[in-house]
């Protein structure tokens, strides 16, 4: 969508929403960091949460390319399907909505070996790029869009107009925006129980079994529409392996 992205914005007017799909998930998805540099402003990385990086690079360089004529964007509804990705957002006039915008653009620093993350709100990215973790030097994806990618209320907006829209009668519409809608105040980026089953050398769990092991530990957890076995939560890597080894016995 890149190329037409300067002026599908000058073209909208102040309260205006505007939708954009990547399809090119390649580069979004960290096989082609370079080129998702060059089309989207930001490094993409090849992680079990790629599908969610992509959106937020999707977002980040829509946020980006608006500040650029003094507006700024809120991402209310955004999704990954089949083999694109979507988002929905509205606009507001004005260079202080356009600075809030730009507030919201950061790196993730990722551990590829302890599953650790971090998330750092600034246009510029610390030196020290140690995992407090483990030690290991951690890789990064960005700039891009660390703010909300789904606004709750959106969401309820929808179910009721699909209700109405007697002629879309696909339930996967419906099963998107009702899972989109259960992961919409859920932290950035995810799990994916296989690949830390997979590092561990332990079964796979039942993803239930896992969720509920994280709650027990007073943590938010919630399953995610990017990702069939993903889970988000506000809970630390350690304590996400360490469910799942209680949820397999171990
Ligand atoms: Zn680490």
């Amino acid at each position: 969508p890149t190329p037409y992205l300067d002026s599908a914005i000058r073209a909208l007017r102040d309260g205006g929403l505007i939708a954009l799909t990547a399809t090119d998930l390649a580069p979004l998805c960290g096989v082609y960091p370079k080129v998702a540099l060059r089309k989207y402003g930001g490094l993409s990385l090849r992680t079990e949460y790629c599908h969610e990086i992509a959106v937020r690079l999707l977002a980040g360089s829509l946020a980006m390319m608006a500040a650029k004529h003094e507006i700024g964007v809120r991402i209310v509804f955004s999704h990954s399907t089949d083999h694109y990705v979507r988002l929905y957002a509205l606009i507001n006039y004005g260079a202080k909505r356009a600075d809030e915008s730009l507030g919201d653009i950061g790196f993730i620093l990722h551990c590829f070996k302890c599953f650790h993350r971090e998330f750092h709100k600034s246009v510029m990215l610390a030196q020290n790029m140690a995992c407090p973790e483990c030690g290991s030097t951690m890789k990064f994806a960005g700039p891009l869009w660390l703010g909300g990618i789904v606004d709750r209320e959106f969401c309820s907006l929808m179910e009721e107009n699909l209700r109405s829209l007697k002629h879309i009668n696909d339930s996967r519409v419906a099963r998107i925006i009702s899972l989109v809608k259960e992961e919409a105040n859920a932290p950035a980026t995810y799990y994916v129980i296989d690949k830390i089953c997979d590092k561990i050398g332990v079964p796979i769990p039942p993803i239930k079994s896992v969720i509920n092991h994280i709650r027990e530990m007073g943590f938010t957890a919630t399953r995610t529409h990017f990702h069939d076995r993903g889970i988000k939560t506000n809970a630390p890597a350690s304590a996400v392996v360490r469910a799942v080894k209680d949820s397999v016995g171990h």
